[in-house]
């Protein structure tokens, strides 16, 4: 596969958030070439409401992987930091999805490229304008830009703790 560029969403609402963060990006960076991460957000729960906030970022990054490789990569993050499944939109550790992968547009049962549900969340929409505003979602004619500007940014603030 040839290198393509890959934006990776994460999220963490449960244990030491900052730090859920930095070894998830730590453990990224063994296959994926990270080439720019966004400031980190802290970000009202959303779905299911009565649960902590999270922290959110989202990460840039080169990688020769197909989307499944890196989807089963993504997986096997997520158990090493101890996530265990709770309930749909609940509580984790941490939560890493493939929001972009070069132009792919993909929708299987097990995987959708892009995310499909970047253009109604303001928590991957700031972080990810930060890192590629002009970028245009695969599969559409827009930008992310033009997809903050649709969705405002409520709910969502920079991270003012220690990380
Ligand atoms: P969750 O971790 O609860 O957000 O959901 C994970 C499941 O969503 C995975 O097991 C994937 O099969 C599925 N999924 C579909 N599209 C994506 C994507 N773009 N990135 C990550 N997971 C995805």
């Amino acid at each position: 596969m040839a290198e393509q560029t890959c934006f990776i969403a994460l999220g963490s609402n449960l244990g030491d958030r900052p730090k859920n963060l930095a070894r998830a990006r730590l453990l990224l960076a063994d296959k994926v070439e990270v080439i720019k991460t966004s400031s980190i957000y802290e970000t009202d729960p959303w779905g299911v409401t009565d649960q902590p906030r999270f922290l959110n970022q989202v990460v840039e990054g080169k990688t020769s992987m197909t989307a499944a490789d890196l989807l089963r990569f993504l997986k096997q993050i997520e158990q090493e930091l101890g996530r265990r499944k709770t309930y749909r939109y609940g509580p984790r550790t941490i939560d890493l999805d493939i929001l972009i992968l070069g132009d792919l547009v993909l929708d299987t049962p097990d995987l959708t490229i892009p995310h499909p549900r970047i253009a109604e969340r303001a928590f991957v929409l700031v972080p990810l304008s930060e890192l590629a505003p002009d970028l245009l979602l695969p599969g559409s004619q827009k930008t992310i830009r033009d997809l903050l500007a649709a969705s405002g940014t409520s709910g969502v603030k920079l991270y003012e703790g220690a990380v």
